[in-house]
């Protein structure tokens, strides 16, 4: 079985996004609705010279108020326990939002290598975002645009060093 990692975070924050990019087709559903059910997506994912399966994470139903829902956990949870590593995704223009915490907890607890990337920073748009999530415990923010391809050498150099 090849390295597989989960791309988790609240809806919204361009995980699907990633996941096409990195896997080189539109395999997952980008969506400006926020918390539209979706269905778990998998696929093999290249970067440069590193080959991996990637689980993009969907199906992320927002509560009415904003709370986690059981559908939320459970998926999330499933895909952390598929996974060898995790990208722990927050959009950097939004800055950090109670949501992006409680997953936050999730990618902390499941004791697996997380690296924290900071999507939506071309242009330098997301400078607060990323400094606020130093605030997450999950370490340095890797910077990235995924729907401009912004940032990927720099997540390329996060990813080397924990396969
Ligand atoms: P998901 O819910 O986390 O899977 O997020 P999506 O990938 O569906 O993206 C949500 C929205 O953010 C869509 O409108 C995307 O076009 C937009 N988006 C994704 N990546 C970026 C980015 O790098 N920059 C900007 N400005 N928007 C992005
Ligand atoms: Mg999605």
């Amino acid at each position: 079985m090849s390295f597989t990692i989960a791309i988790i975070g609240r809806p919204n924050v361009g995980k699907s996004t990633l996941f096409n990019r990195l896997v080189g087709q539109k395999l997952a559903l980008v969506d400006d609705e926020p918390g539209v059910t979706r269905d778990r997506r998998e696929g093999q994912a290249r970067l440069g010279d590193l080959e991996f399966a990637v689980i993009d994470t969907a199906g992320l139903d927002e509560g009415a108020k904003g709370s986690l829902t059981a559908r939320m956990q459970e998926q999330t949870e499933t895909a952390i326990g598929l996974a060898d590593a995790l990208m722990f995704v927050i959009d950097a223009r939004a800055g950090l939002t109670p949501n992006d915490r409680a997953f936050a907890d999730f990618a902390r607890r499941a004791n697996k290598p997380v690296v924290l990337v900071a999507n939506k920073s071309e242009g330098k748009h997301g400078e607060i975002g990323a400094m606020e999530s130093y605030a997450l415990g999950l370490g340095d923010p890797v910077q990235i645009s995924a729907e401009h391809g912004e940032g990927m050498s720099d997540l390329y150099d996060a990813l080397a060093a924990l396969m």
